[in-house]
């Protein structure tokens, strides 16, 4: 088994290099369009906890930043057998335009592990453009392998070749036990250690793409690595985690495209209403630093779309033995909204008219330049001016 997968990886590291050489979009145009920031209002939020005036948690996102663009409030997940309420399968709504895009390649013990088989928007973009894996970016969450890699899939056209760089603590640590083992100065205990725990990270990487870094990423790691040490101690944790790392990309490595993955409201699985608040006003403030970052750095004022939009919704029925739930296919799991805001975005109005989620990954690509042809949502031109 082990062999078997070992020869397989060693046949896409083939594969990896070659349509690096060959396939990559050296001959496809720079880009010169507006960076795009897609914000994933996640871990599964309400409408009630969010865009409800008398209820909200997250105030600046909607009393300050709604101003500023477009809000659709009914946005939402279709109806479909088989598809679940969830966080991975609504990520990839999102970045593939379609439903059920996606295969079950594994699973970490009660979630799936997805590969999308139709290109995501990350993939699309930079086949489109000539932008460097760094400038595609997925902000990940803490304890979310199963999240890693939803950006790219074994698309023929697409996949490991138009692949993007993602930036989290899983891809620290696979990083800091690299160096650990190039140094070879720990004591045998520690390098023992860390080759297991590079293992076990590398496990989640069904196509091979983790093992190799660039040196880009390898000087944005020793940088945070620098200030923070290799304790976990020091730098921040959960969804704060998430703002500090993209703020970090956007002053380091500047990218065009970029989706952070919040998450925190999904801890309210346990039981605790208090958590799931909580976490939504974090994300708030998040999205406030995220923006606020965009206002002020030259490379990204006045030239950057924001698409703020939910993976999945919760459930409202408060008689649940275990409210806040989305696995049960209630209709509010399946409601959310979006908020896209910036340049070529109509400014204050509100989209009230049903919407699907599907229309975010064809409108991005408007916004962009590149047509995402296996989407089945539409562009959303209502919000373009
Ligand atoms: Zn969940």
């Amino acid at each position: 088994m082990e062999i078997g997968r070992r020869a397989f990886n060693q046949g896409l590291v083939g594969t990896v290099a070659a349509g690096v050489m060959g396939a990559s979009a050296a001959s496809a145009p720079a880009y010169k369009g507006p960076n795009v920031i897609i914000v994933r209002f996640g871990g599964g939020v309400r409408r009630t906890e969010t865009i409800a005036d008398q209820t909200t948690y997250s105030p600046y996102f909607l009393n300050v930043l709604a101003k500023r663009g477009t809000l659709i409030p009914n946005l939402t997940i279709a109806q479909l057998q088989d598809v679940d309420t969830s966080h991975a399968e609504g990520t990839l709504n999102i970045l593939t335009g379609r439903y059920k895009a996606y295969t079950k390649v594994g699973a970490q013990g009660l979630a799936p592990l997805l590969e999308p088989d139709e290109p995501t928007l990350f993939e699309a973009v930079r086949k489109a453009f000539e932008i460097p894996a760094h400038q595609a970016l997925l902000i990940n969450g803490e304890d979310r392998p199963q999240e890693e890699y939803l950006t790219y899939g074994g698309h023929k056209h697409f996949g490991v070749s138009f692949r993007s760089e993602a930036i989290s603590l899983f891809r620290f640590k696979l990083h800091k036990f690299r160096r650990i083992l190039e140094d070879n100065k720990a004591p045998e205990n520690v390098l023992a250690a860390a080759r297991k725990q590079l293992d076990e990270l590398t496990a989640y990487d069904f196509r091979n793409t983790a093992r190799d870094s660039s040196d880009v990423m390898d000087r944005f790691w020793d940088n945070w690595r620098g200030q923070y040490g290799d304790t976990g101690l020091k730098n921040p944790r959960g969804d704060r985690l998430l703002t500090e790392l993209a703020v970090r990309a956007m002053r380091e490595l500047k990218p065009r495209l970029m989706m952070i993955n919040y998450q925190d409201p999904d801890y309210v699985h346990w039981g605790n209403a208090s958590h799931y608040t909580r976490a939504i006003a974090i994300i708030d403030q998040g999205l406030r630093r995220v923006v606020e970052t965009a206002d002020s750095e030259p490379s990204y004022k006045d030239q950057t779309v924001f698409v703020i939009v939910p993976d999945c919704g919760r459930d409202a029925n408060p008689l649940m033995s275990v409210p806040y739930q989305h696995h049960f296919n209630s209709r509010s799991a399946h409601e959310i909204f979006a908020l896209l805001l910036g340049p070529g975005i109509a400014r204050g109005k509100i989209l009230d008219k049903p919407v699907d989620q599907t229309s975010i990954a064809a409108t991005v690509g408007a916004i962009m330049g590149f047509r995402m042809q296996a989407a089945e949502g539409r562009v959303l031109s209502e919000v373009l001016t």
